[in-house]
């Protein structure tokens, strides 16, 4: 009976059906060693397969780096709703007819109590804000700070992150702090089209509204640029805009110490103080929030949410020795003092 036999000439191997070089079993042997590499070789290969498809895509890979260089993902954006939120207060109506100029747009909404760049100046009352987050660890321990030292504070959250760490921000709002909407991914708003702002908008008060129980009413732009058009589609939303009067700048990186000093002064009654939990590496923010709080209570300083902010924008029954007795020591004109506000117009 013929029997097929491996044969090996210079550089490759053969059939042969001519006088067999190896016994049966040393080729039974072979075919069988064969059988098993091909399918290991199929084996690592599925498996390999499955890997990949656990692995962020590339688009997804590129957030992640965006996100890690503090530059929070652009794209993937939930669908909006497009129902009216059930079980939470309608938003107020839209400023109609809406001005076409941005000027007159920030005056007709300022009017309405509905744009800020701090609080009443005849308080001396402090909103401490956080942009960015939530973001581990960040959040937690300046969530921890505001209970040791029983302040409120106003969150302004990126919606993917809401997505992310939806704990945290139950955290937020359990302790009673005013949570708002700071986009769905941190673009420049102003470089979007209408529909982008709004989907932006929406989506991200649809995740703080299915976490938290609450539709968010207060909004900020993502690096406080603004133009008519994004006004425009806030306007349509009904959210309030506040920007602020007391820039920390611990984006820039600068040391706990440096974003202190930054703090205490430029503070005057009704700041509005800007801090990021969120964004990147925030360890020198929540290192300098210790001294910022104790300074500000040594200067008689109260810390409030924003929701109290506007809620005490029209008060003004306040005396002159009250006012006097509270006003800071080391800037005692500051509750009268009222810094040129503008938002940078981009
Ligand atoms: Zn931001």
């Amino acid at each position: 009976m013929a029997r097929v036999h491996l044969t090996q000439r210079t550089d490759s191997y053969h059939f042969s059906q001519r006088r067999s070089r190896f016994p049966l079993h040393c080729s039974v042997l072979i075919f069988s060693f064969l059988c098993w590499l091909i399918a290991a070789l199929l084996l690592i290969g599925y498996l390999g397969l499955q890997q990949q498809r656990h692995l962020p895509s590339p688009a997804s890979q590129k957030r992640i780096l965006e996100r890690h260089a503090g530059q929070p993902p652009l794209r993937r954006l939930p669908r909006a709703s497009t129902s009216k939120p059930r079980g939470t207060p309608l938003p107020p109506a839209p400023i109609t007819p809406f001005p076409s100029t941005l000027e007159e747009q920030i005056a007709a909404l300022q009017a309405k109590d509905r744009f800020f760049y701090g609080g009443s100046s005849q308080l001396p009352e402090i909103a401490l804000t956080f942009d960015d987050g939530p973001n581990p660890p960040y959040t937690t321990q300046v969530l921890a700070l505001l209970k040791h030292y029983g302040i409120p504070a106003t969150f302004f959250c990126v919606g993917s992150q809401v997505a992310a760490y939806p704990e945290l921000v139950k955290q937020e709002a359990a302790a009673g702090y005013t949570i708002g909407n700071h986009s769905w991914s941190h673009p420049l708003l102003t470089s979007l089209s209408n529909a982008e702002i709004m989907t932006q908008l929406t989506t991200t008060s649809d995740i703080i509204q299915r976490t938290t129980g609450v539709r968010p009413t207060f909004f900020r732009p993502p690096y406080g640029a603004l133009n008519a058009q994004v006004l425009t589609q806030v306007n349509r939303l009904g959210l309030t805009t506040f920007i602020w009067s007391d820039g920390s700048l611990d984006w820039t990186m600068i040391g706990p110490d440096a974003i202190s000093n930054q703090v205490l002064s430029n503070v005057a009654n009704g700041a509005i103080i800007l801090m990021h939990d969120g964004g990147g590496n925030r360890w020198r923010t929540v290192a300098a929030l210790p001294s910022i709080i104790e300074s500000l209570q040594a200067r008689h300083f109260r810390f409030v949410t924003l929701a109290q902010l506007v809620a005490d924008t029209h008060v003004k029954a306040v005396s002159q020795s009250s006012l006097l007795a509270s006003a800071d020591p080391l800037n005692p004109q500051g509750y009268i003092r009222r810094r040129s506000r503008r938002v940078g117009l981009v």
